[in-house]
């Protein structure tokens, strides 16, 4: 560990800022405490509709990478929406709002050492890319979890493309509201094709 020298975080994480606070830097750094993990830590972007999969395989793959002994934490949209996230609602500035302080959440923790799965649905790629600006490329992997909008309605597990379909529901990824599919992601899911296990398997895989 260093042990004389202050040293930096990511580049990604200090911005210019506005009013010119200064970074504090640590004498702790990332590869120090990924040293101590005996991992890399990283962010596994999982995006895609309400529905896709993105928590089910997020779920799965956290306990399988316990169980391997990798620390690892699931940041997920809904849960998030219970505190930190409470306050907003599902407008674009919104949901853009959404996804900054997740973005910021997962670069810290990423900073961290853990192996952080980011289940959002994210509809818009000038969001993700904000995202991957944010926490670092090196430390991003975009999974597209992929399946239509027509299965989505079909497995509805919370029913809430019920809800808004009979206008409930308003601002709705896939029935009201846009969802840019990703051009280039990482890996691809398509939950269609694929059973739960091949799925996370797919991501092992990938960290591998
Ligand atoms: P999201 O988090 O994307 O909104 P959920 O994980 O909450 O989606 O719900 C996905 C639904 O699809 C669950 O009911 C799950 O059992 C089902 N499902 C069917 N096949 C798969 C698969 N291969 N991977 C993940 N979920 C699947």
């Amino acid at each position: 560990m260093n042990k004389k020298k202050n040293v930096t975080h990511h580049p990604s994480l200090i911005t210019h800022h506005p009013e010119g606070v200064v970074w504090h830097p640590s004498r702790v750094s990332h590869n120090d405490r990924c040293q101590l993990l005996h991992q890399q830590g990283i962010v596994l972007w999982m995006t895609g509709l309400s529905g896709s999969g993105k928590s089910t395989i997020a779920v799965e793959t956290e306990k399988r990478l316990i169980e391997m002994g990798k620390l690892c934490y699931r940041l997920d949209g809904d849960n998030l929406r219970h505190g930190l996230n409470s306050d907003l609602g599902f407008s674009p500035e919104e949901r853009k709002e959404n996804i900054r302080r997740v973005a910021e959440v997962a670069a810290l923790f990423a900073d961290a050492g853990l192996i952080t799965l980011v289940s959002f649905i994210a509809p818009y790629s000038d969001m993700r890319r904000f995202a991957r600006e944010r926490i670092g490329s090196d430390r991003f992997i975009e999974i597209y979890v992929k399946a239509s909008v027509e299965t989505c309605k079909k497995r509805d597990p919370k029913g809430l493309y019920k809800r808004a379909e009979s206008g409930e529901i308003d601002q709705f990824t896939g029935v009201n509201a846009p969802y840019e599919v990703p051009g280039h992601p990482d890996l691809i899911l398509d939950t269609e094709i694929l059973t739960l296990d091949q799925c996370v398997a797919g991501i092992l895989e990938l960290l591998d």
